[in-house]
């Protein structure tokens, strides 16, 4: 029995599994039957890691910020996932998944994308592995993020705009879940998070864990010791946060902060704290907790990161909350745009507001001098600029 990691059976303590209807059993189960054979095979990892160096530009920098450090008396590092070609950590995802796919066999590829950041992965790795690419993408996300809209169509791929529901990531999530159901034999699913069934999450956050590899590597060079005193992490659905302490799980002295958006406030109604508010249910194949009415219904999220604005969470961060191994803070809107505009001013980088969330555990929480802290930077702010622009304008910046 794993204590903090997955188990043979796909659960993470109490969450987890793969609820999915029978039409898609047999692809899951083919799935869950090769993909550690896969991920371990020596040629698979000697083409994985060829194209993170040369194609992604790993390993990404660990990078010692020395004036926020001056700034909140701690040792602090930025994981630069930032640095990567796209923009953010998602394409250590998309460069395995779609090896995985061609060693598979399926010649089609079809993703869901909320503010489109997955989606430009994915597009982009089909681009490169000349693969049919359809990504399915809520009407409203498609309008709110139209440069992204435009990068996956200059891609390749096609981008279909769903109009059920609150025409947003869910939703999208059901309609590739649909498509899914009936293509099966040629389809892979590319999901961008550590959720949906087993084995996705193991898998996105296996994919991912290259980040915790080279944090180990990188910290011994710097610091002359493997593990930092803390990790620090935002968390969506989950899969930058996986992979920046999956190296780690077992060691309990490296204590986990992770950050989750509160929106307006936990208490607001208007959040995406999942962790905080949510209840246990089953939502895209997985059980985990999710913002949810009390007869049920899946509650919309809001936070003014797109990235972090899903009801559910990767089974992985439910457990090792609830078991205590990681510690979740909630984070508005207003202290992540605070934080941005900080790591701007004193470091000279702009981060992805999702990575903002992260960044503002500082305001929050206390550390002392000798602590080394190592922050995943799970993105640029490239694709923040108009959201930027808009909340700071009645400011004096
Ligand atoms: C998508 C995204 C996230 C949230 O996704 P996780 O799976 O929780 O990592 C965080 N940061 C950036 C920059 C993103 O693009």
């Amino acid at each position: 029995m794993e204590k903090f990691n997955v188990d043979s059976h796909g659960f993470y303590g109490r969450f987890g599994g793969a609820y999915i209807p029978e039409i898609l059993y047999d692809n899951v189960e083919n799935l869950k039957s090769v993909y550690l054979e896969v991920l371990n095979d020596p040629s698979f990892r000697e083409e994985y890691y060829a194209l993170l160096r040369d194609y992604v530009g790993r390993p990404s920098p660990l990078y010692l910020a020395k004036r926020l450090s001056a700034k909140y008396g701690c040792k602090i590092y930025l994981k630069r996932e930032d640095l990567n070609h796209t923009g953010a950590h998602k394409i250590n995802n998309t460069i395995g998944q779609i090896i995985l796919a061609r060693r598979m066999g399926k010649t089609r590829i079809i993703a869901e994308t909320g503010a489109g950041q997955h989606g430009v992965a994915t597009a982009t790795v089909c681009a490169l592995m000349d693969m049919e690419c359809v990504v399915y993408m809520g009407a409203t996300d498609v309008e709110r993020q139209s440069l992204n809209v435009q990068k996956m169509e200059m891609l390749g791929a096609k981008v279909v705009p769903v109009t059920s529901g609150n025409m947003t990531l869910k939703d999208a999530t059901n309609e590739a879940i649909r498509d899914w159901c009936c293509n099966p034999s040629d389809t892979h699913y590319i999901i961008g998070s550590t959720v949906g069934p087993h084995p996705y999450p193991d898998m996105v956050a296996r994919l991912q864990s290259v980040i915790s590899e080279e944090i180990r590597t990188q910290l011994l060079e710097k610091e002359g010791r493997e593990t930092p005193d803390y990790l620090i992490a935002c968390v969506g659905g989950g899969s930058n946060a996986a992979g920046t302490i999956y190296h780690f799980l077992d060691e309990e002295q490296v204590k986990i902060i992770l950050a989750e958006a509160a929106g307006k406030g936990v208490d607001s109604g208007e959040s995406a704290a999942t962790i905080h508010l949510g209840k246990v249910g089953i939502i895209h194949g997985s059980k985990t907790l999710i913002m949810q009415s009390e007869d049920g219904q899946i509650e919309e999220p809001y936070s003014i990161s797109a990235g972090l604005d899903y009801p559910g969470i990767g089974p992985m961060h439910a457990h090792l909350a609830e078991v205590g191994r990681s510690q979740v803070l909630a984070v508005t809107d207003d202290e992540a745009m605070t934080a941005a505009m900080e790591l701007t001013r004193l470091e000279g980088i702009i981060p992805a507001i999702e990575s903002s969330h992260a960044l503002a555990v500082f305001g929050q929480k206390k550390f002392k001098p000798e602590d080394v802290v190592v922050l995943c930077l799970s993105g640029r702010g490239d694709k923040d600029m108009e959201t930027f622009v808009k909340y700071f304008k009645a400011d004096s910046y």
